[in-house]
């Protein structure tokens, strides 16, 4: 095991990954900008490094800083988190050529399925169900498109190889706007990543968002912890999820679920990974591959009783998995909540320092949050201030564990999503379940118009 891993994010993630170092008696270095220094999980690590200025630009995204800090305090692996560098190849790379272990897939395996071009041709191979669309690249000639898009039929969705973050697509009803957005999207896929290929998918008007949790090692050891369903929505960023999906039979989930672990001992896929699909009409489409921890992973731990990041951490300093297929039990019902520092119906950010801060708790419960009376939450990053993880035997308990610590939570000083939660654990097609990923953006177009 290690000695000591260097955390290379912020807040919650940053917490968490502190959580099961300490566990396992690895000594932990936080490096952290000058908005984060007063944290209390930089003052809980054991040491910390200020790596740069409030701008992720000049500090989570500072490779050079990142290895220095590493370097100086003699940290023998990094621990990307999510987002920031968590899915940079060249990061990877940069991490091992320095001498240091990458807590994640090899760079190669990040580069390869970073392309989604590459990933779905990844995938198709390996029999994986994937969106119909275009084998490969998106062919410059305009007829050539204007064929393709006709074999596929209208609408389809024009997206970027290299695009992430909900960026770099767009929806063409018909033939008259598919050149026009071909274009569009090309110089705004150059803009922002770097990279104009472009390729075609058929656009699955009201699709559920299912993802599949994978571990593998590196001796080509790989299971399954099940899979999430993740489709309420807003802006392409999930705000509630739950585990297991409801109204889809656990014959047709396991079967998905042991292929993404086949396609990872096939691909020598290492560390922890989600494959994401958008379930329609009975059938899972493949989307793209997150190499990396998940904001919503606890929901996984809860139903699995595994600790993802610290089998993330053993599996990287080279232990084996040490956990078959079989040995993964899956048992009652558990749902997240993330709690954003925003207006809760309109989604505007509203940092700002919290005055007062109480955690709900009893059996079920689980709060992961870096949060605290007097911690000020800075305007220069995502709004996450934690999350709120209920389990129950069953769904029902489980939601009525989330309605009771939602009603215990209180943060002051700043706005948060509590309200929406509070709304969408009474909600009829929340409660039925299986709602798609547009459900929650039409209904916040509601809520913001009767407020
Ligand atoms: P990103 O890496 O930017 O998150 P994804 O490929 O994962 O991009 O797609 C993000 C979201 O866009 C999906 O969760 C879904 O809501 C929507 N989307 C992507 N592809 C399709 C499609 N073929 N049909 C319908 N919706 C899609």
């Amino acid at each position: 095991m290690f000695r000591k891993i260097l955390i290379a994010n912020r807040g919650e993630v940053a917490l968490r990954i502190q959580r099961t170092c300490r566990a396992l008696g690895v000594k932990t270095v936080v490096a952290h900008s000058e908005a984060d220094r007063e944290a209390k999980y930089v003052k809980l690590a054991d040491e910390s490094v200020c790596i740069g200025p409030a701008p992720s630009a000049g500090s989570y995204l500072n490779i050079p800083a990142i290895i220095s800090a590493a370097e100086v305090t003699d940290a023998e692996a990094i621990h990307p988190g999510w987002g920031f560098l968590s899915e940079s190849a060249d990061f990877a790379e940069r991490v091992e050529r320095s001498g240091f272990v990458f807590i994640g897939p090899r760079a190669e395996t990040i580069r390869l399925l970073g392309d989604k071009v590459n990933a779905k041709a990844a995938m198709k191979k390996a029999g994986i169900p994937v969106v119909p669309g275009t084998d490969g690249p998106l062919p410059e000639e305009p007829n050539e498109i204007v064929r393709l898009a006709r074999s596929i039929g209208y609408p389809v969705i024009v997206k970027a190889a290299g695009g992430g973050g909900g960026r770099g697509m767009r929806v063409v009803h018909t033939e008259a706007a598919l050149l026009t957005a071909v274009q569009t999207t090309r110089t705004e896929a150059m803009a922002a990543f770097g990279n104009p290929v472009l390729y075609l998918e058929k656009y699955l008007e009201n699709p559920r968002h299912i993802e599949f949790q994978v571990l593998a090692d590196k001796f080509r050891n790989a299971i399954h912890l099940g899979e999430r369903d993740c489709s309420l929505q807003r802006r392409h960023q999930k705000v509630l999820e739950e585990a297991p999906a409801l109204h889809v039979s656990e014959r047709s989930r396991l079967r998905i679920a042991e292929r993404c672990a086949e396609a990872c001992r096939k691909l020598g896929y290492t560390g922890a990974g989600t494959f994401e699909f958008l379930y329609d009409k009975g059938e899972f489409h493949f989307i793209e591959i997150n190499t990396r921890l998940q904001v919503e992973h606890p929901v996984t731990e809860l139903v699995t009783g595994l600790d993802i990041v610290q089998l993330q951490v053993r599996v990287a300093a080279g232990e084996k998995l040490g956990i078959r297929q079989r040995d993964v039990q899956f048992r009652g019902h558990a749902i997240e909540c993330r709690i954003n520092a925003e207006d809760p119906f309109r989604g505007i950010p509203s940092p700002g320092r919290i005055t007062s801060f109480h955690a709900p708790g009893g059996p079920g419960i689980r709060v992961d949050s870096h949060a605290y009376s007097g911690y000020f939450v800075p305007p220069h990053y995502d709004s996450l201030i934690g999350k709120l993880i209920a389990y129950g035997d069953t769904r029902e308990q489980a939601i009525a564990r989330m309605n009771i610590a939602l009603s215990e939570m209180v943060v002051e000083g700043i706005r948060t999503n509590i309200p929406l939660h509070q709304e969408l654990l009474q909600d009829a097609a929340f409660l039925r379940g299986g709602a798609s990923i547009h459900y929650l953006e039409q209904k916040f177009a509601k809520l913001a118009k009767a407020e």
